[in-house]
């Protein structure tokens, strides 16, 4: 470790992974998917416990800044029962409707049910590409 200095060498680590992630976007995804797999859910909760009043702030912020995805998703919840698993791991824990395209009327094949695990994976896929 060149750094003595704790803060610095985890300040120099975090520039060296963002360049490398840059570097190389395939791999980096790949790795992303793997380790949200695997913590996915721990750091869902760790941050929802933590940020409570953000939470309900950033869901009508959500509302505001998307209101075509809000109403969607709000007609979907109202006419759709969620599957019973989830559609690409059959977990049965943590579902949701997750969208494919968002639309006016909403269709049943614009979404599918997706486990919090398999939904997290769809849309960090989605950031990546
Ligand atoms: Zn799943």
């Amino acid at each position: 470790m060149p750094y003595k200095d704790k803060n610095k060498a985890r300040e120099y680590q975090r520039i060296y992974q963002i360049s490398w992630r840059k570097k190389n976007p395939e791999l980096s995804r790949k790795i992303s998917v793997k380790h949200y797999k695997k913590n996915g859910n721990k750091y869902q909760k760790l941050w929802q416990s933590k940020n409570r009043e953000k939470n309900a702030f950033s869901s009508r912020e959500y509302a505001k800044n998307n209101p075509l995805k809000w109403k969607v998703g709000m007609i979907t919840r109202l006419n759709w029962e969620k599957d019973k698993n989830c559609g690409i791991c059959k977990s049965t824990k943590r579902l949701g409707h997750h969208h494919w395209r968002y639309r006016l009327p909403v269709q049943r094949k614009d979404f599918s049910t997706l486990c919090s695990e398999c939904h997290g994976i769809q849309h960090s896929k989605r950031r990546f590409e």
